[in-house]
């Protein structure tokens, strides 16, 4: 089976232009006034999180030797598919939130917490405010990090977020049997320690030292001198409990060669369609599942607006507007001009304007601030 992974292709070649941070405000705080927007987010906005993006400014991938796993492997019933299952949970060097995707890293075992305890950055809450403030009333995100659920977590119930924020690729907080049982992603990393108390001591140490293993600047992890052979990969205790042997599991995310399941597939279009605007942030759009959202809008020539600096895949598309320039720039300014005194005034705005981090991965100070 062969999988294509995806490049970005330019639609026209359009000329990169650059654009004041005061100017784009105004473009920026213009296009979403009249409200009813959907909004498309990828890892560009998760940058200054600590979570890596997968293209540099150029559009390449910053590992070129990168080779992402891919979904018939991660599921191949063979003995090879089993280590390669092991080695997917074990190693840090793993593979990718999805291979249509290619945006950041899936972490495994060693790998998940960082992403687990990672914090929403600026743009984050000041998406969030625009979302309280109902500018913002549909977002679909490629992440999968849960990033957006924990900068308006604690003003919506979880109910309401599941209706206003869809995950398109996925989830890394929950994981999944092969027939169907979910559990949450800090369960099965529990059950993967209790498997595998060597590496649980290991991490332990880690955590006690303020140890952290080396990184590469592509977002591997060295590890010297270790075997993951003899990692174990749990059984699902309830597959067991149904007198069946199971141990595949995979995190609810989509990999690359795995379809989107077609109910979400479907509420994607049907977000574009029900805004009258899509608003897109942070992304290439190099794969098809994100951009097929661009070209709907554009189909129902609804206006299109774009932020990203770099290529991407909609750039020179008619009816398109791009704007080089980073969320983290001008996006708090946005809410200040659209809320006007309601940004001061409002406790939760004021709140929400004043939170987020700013922790790009070191390496990466460059790609960064011209990136997210
Ligand atoms: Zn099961």
């Amino acid at each position: 089976m062969r999988v294509s992974v995806p490049t970005i292709i330019t639609a026209h070649g359009a000329p990169k232009q650059s654009i004041s941070p005061a100017a784009a405000v105004d473009r920026i705080a213009d296009f979403l006034a009249p409200g009813k927007v959907t909004l498309l987010t990828g890892a560009g906005v998760s940058v200054a999180s600590g979570i890596r993006a997968y293209r540099g400014k150029d559009g390449r991938y910053m590992n070129p030797n990168y080779q992402p796993i891919l979904y018939h492997e991660l599921t191949d019933e063979s003995t090879k598919g089993f280590a390669f299952r092991q080695r997917y949970w074990y190693e840090i060097k793993s593979c990718s939130q999805s291979i249509r995707l290619m945006l950041y890293r899936l972490r495994s075992y060693l790998g998940y917490p960082p992403v687990r305890d990672a914090l929403p950055n600026t743009s984050h809450y000041a998406i969030a405010a625009l979302q309280f403030a109902s500018y913002i009333p549909r977002l679909v995100t490629q992440n999968v990090d849960g990033l957006h659920h924990k900068a308006i977590g604690h003003l919506w119930e979880p109910d309401h977020i599941q209706q206003q924020i869809l995950e398109l690729h996925g989830t890394l907080h929950r994981v999944h049997c092969k027939r169907g049982h979910v559990v949450p992603r800090d369960m099965f990393q529990d059950w993967l320690s209790a498997s595998n108390p060597q590496w649980k001591a290991f991490v332990d140490n880690l955590e006690k030292t303020g140890q952290k293993p080396r990184t590469n600047p592509d977002g591997d992890v060295e590890l010297e001198g270790v075997s993951y052979a003899d990692f174990v990969v749990p059984e699902c205790p309830q597959c067991t409990l149904e007198g069946q042997q199971n141990s595949f599991h995979k995190p609810e995310v989509i990999f690359f060669g795995e379809s989107i399941p077609s109910r979400i597939k479907d509420r994607s279009f049907y977000d574009v369609e029900k805004s009258e605007r899509l608003f897109v942030l942070g992304t290439t759009l190099a794969t098809y599942s994100a951009f097929r959202l661009v070209k709907r809008a554009l189909e129902l020539r609804k206006p299109v607006m774009l932020l990203n600096v770099g290529p991407t895949r909609a750039d020179g598309l008619p009816g398109v507007e791009k704007l080089e320039i980073s969320s983290s720039l001008v996006l708090r300014d946005v809410v200040r001009a659209l809320l006007g005194s309601r940004a001061s005034h409002d406790s939760v705005i004021v709140h929400l304007l004043q939170s987020g981090i700013h922790q790009p991965p070191a390496e990466d100070h460059e790609i960064i601030s011209r990136n997210t």
